[in-house]
């Protein structure tokens, strides 16, 4: 009986021996393919989310806070903080992923105010920009093309002097950007 068995198991192999290989080859080149499509978008994805720190040499001013209430004394109220004050020797600010510049404005409280949208739901958010804007709405970006110059223009925060109110949104929320930049390796 035993040696029955094995002798339908090597003409089981002989008859389809062939076509077994042939189905594990396809499956193995199937997941290989699979494997390196996924790698690659996993890849791509992670290099955006490589972020830039906005300024070179950036200090911080002002940090972010969405509990601790900070005294503003341009509008007489207190104010929850949820970007981040930077300021710099070198005044140039750089996106800090690539993106599209989907809305540049201006208003007294703010100054002028450019907004790149990235991929993965997050949007860049650069306030108190000098006038002479390096960008236009609709201009694709890299990280660390430079947008425009740190200032005084956001009446909000004018007593800090030159610098970079700057904001990061994950889908329509303010986030952290500590939690993003790398601000220590700066
Ligand atoms: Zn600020």
């Amino acid at each position: 009986m035993e040696i029955r068995k094995e002798n339908k198991f090597k003409n089981f192999f002989k008859r389809y021996g062939a076509i077994a290989l042939a189905g594990v080859f396809t499956v193995a080149i199937a997941l290989t393919i699979a494997l390196t499509v996924t790698d690659k978008g996993s890849e791509v994805s992670t290099t955006n989310l490589d972020f830039q720190v906005p300024m070179n040499n950036a200090e911080i001013l002002k940090d972010y806070s969405d509990t601790d209430l900070q005294f503003n004394e341009v509008l007489n109220r207190w104010e929850i903080h949820l970007g981040i004050d930077f300021t710099s020797q070198d005044t140039a600010v750089f996106s800090v992923l690539d993106g599209t510049v989907t809305s540049v404005s201006n208003n007294s409280l703010e100054g002028n105010v450019v907004e790149i949208t990235h991929s993965n739901g997050f949007v860049s958010v650069y306030s108190s920009l000098a006038d002479e804007l390096l960008v236009s709405e609709g201009d694709t970006v890299q990280k660390g093309t430079q947008i425009g110059n740190a200032s005084n223009t956001a009446g909000r925060e004018v007593e800090e002097g030159n610098q970079l109110h700057f904001v990061l949104l994950l889908n329509g929320e303010e986030v952290d950007p500590n939690n993003y930049l790398d601000l220590q390796n700066k």
